[in-house]
């Protein structure tokens, strides 16, 4: 009985969706595609992302996650997204590995200001958790908008393969956390002269980085920097 009212609370907070398809994209990285009515003429905006109750059901047991929205079509009854499991047990990451057709899952209604704006081009930086909001974003530019980035991911071959192709860095074994690698590789990009709009998101040590050397070193004002720090060491669910 009490978990019945449970269900229903969360069926007021959330919407309710099954997983209808699972796929293994990348090293690491799973497409989970959610199904379900309340996924019909869902509006949103390609950036933006939804977060997962995980938890066994009732209201107290379970945490949010956030995850981007990979693909979502209003006429489709889903809507993609894509996990890193970074290897730990938390929630998230366990739940992206375990996640198989047939399993019940309450979100959130999409959300999020990370979206494109207008620009004379767009910088993407990030590892592979950043790469799922930027594949949504870089589909729904304008033909020929400019386009320029760095991705980072473990190994060559564990990068998810977006829709335009931005440069591709390895960090090979060393931390994702405050990563050189990639602020490396955005320094050495060739950009035209003059700031466009940059949109960093993944780890939030490394965001920071990147921030600075644009600001610093490029000369670019802090608003044409979009920042969406995704997750950092010893923080959990972060947004
Ligand atoms: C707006 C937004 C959009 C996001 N979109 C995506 C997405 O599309 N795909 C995706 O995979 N993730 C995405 N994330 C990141 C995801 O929500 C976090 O990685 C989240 O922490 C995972 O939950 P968890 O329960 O596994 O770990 P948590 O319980 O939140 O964290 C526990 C510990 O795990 C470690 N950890 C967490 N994430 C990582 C990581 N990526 N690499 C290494 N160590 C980590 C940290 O040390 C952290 O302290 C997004 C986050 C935000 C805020």
């Amino acid at each position: 009985m009490r978990r019945s009212v449970a269900r229903r609370l969360l069926d007021r907070m959330f919407l309710a969706g099954e997983v209808v398809e699972v796929e293994e994209v990348a090293a690491r990285m799973r497409r989970v595609r959610i199904g379900g009515e309340a996924l019909a003429g869902l509006d949103w905006t390609p950036g933006q992302h939804v977060r997962l109750f995980i938890g066994d059901g009732g209201l107290l047991g379970g945490v949010l996650r956030t995850y981007s929205i990979w693909r979502h079509d209003p006429t489709w009854e889903a809507l993609d997204l894509i996990g890193y499991d970074h290897g730990g047990d938390s929630p998230g990451a366990s739940w992206i590995r375990a996640a198989e057709p047939g399993m019940e899952i309450s979100f959130t209604r999409p959300d999020g200001s990370f979206v494109t704006q207008e620009a004379r081009y767009h910088l993407f930086a990030g590892e592979e958790t950043a790469s799922v909001a930027f594949g949504a974003m870089l589909r729904a530019l304008p033909e020929g908008a400019a386009a320029y980035g760095a991705v980072e991911a473990e190994g060559p071959g564990d990068h998810l393969e977006l829709p335009k192709e931005l440069v591709k860095v390895c960090r090979g074994g060393r931390p994702a956390a405050r990563s050189e690698v990639l602020v490396d590789a955005v320094r050495e990009l060739d950009l035209p002269d003059g700031p466009g709009v940059a949109y960093l998101a993944g780890e939030a040590r490394t965001i920071q980085a990147i921030r600075a050397h644009l600001v610093n070193e490029r000369g670019w004002q802090r608003r044409d920097v979009r920042t969406k720090p995704f997750w950092t060491p010893g923080r959990k669910g972060l947004d």
